[in-house]
């Protein structure tokens, strides 16, 4: 395994959408396997592939290693089925380290997609397990949670960013 780097805010891999998986291999698994070390390491919660610079519909995400015992979820070519209810809690991001802003999603989602394996699964999130399913969904579509501030804190994020961006 190997450990990837991040890619930051700026990066244009960001921006772009993500492609579908076509063929689950080797070669998809070990990047599968140094995504989840490369979150572990970073202690995220969550990691997509253009995060490491890969054009793929893919994520990885652990909700259990902060409470110390790791389960690692894949998602591969996911889509989001069933959404209900609304939640508006903080969220930070990978990407933009050091900052974190509170943003609207759906408090329920079914999720359908293929496991590490290629089996296809269905799986119902609610809470944070949700917000992260819609965090992650949404960088392969490349959009970033701070698209979704209104136009004054956004502003003052620009000016957080220009002092803060890691270099
Ligand atoms: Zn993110």
């Amino acid at each position: 395994m190997a450990k990837r780097k991040i890619r930051i805010l700026g990066d244009p891999v960001l921006r772009e959408k993500a492609l579908p998986v076509k063929e689950i291999d080797g070669q998809l698994q070990q990047l599968i396997d140094d995504m989840a070390e490369t979150m572990y390491e970073a202690k995220g919660l969550g990691l997509a592939a253009n995060q490491v610079g890969e054009k793929l519909r893919l994520f990885v995400l652990d909700l259990k290693q902060r409470e110390g015992s790791p389960e690692l979820l894949v998602f591969i070519n996911p889509e989001i089925v069933a959404t209900e209810g609304e939640i508006y809690e903080e969220e930070g991001c990978l990407s933009i380290p050091g900052y974190s802003a509170k943003v609207k999603r759906r408090a329920k989602v079914l999720v359908r997609a293929l496991d590490r394996e290629g089996k296809p699964f269905e799986m119902e999130l609610e809470g944070l397990g949700a917000r992260a399913v819609q965090h992650e969904l949404d960088h392969l579509e490349g959009i970033l949670y701070v698209d979704y501030l209104s136009p004054l804190k956004k502003s003052l994020f620009k000016r957080w960013w220009k002092k803060h961006k890691p270099r």
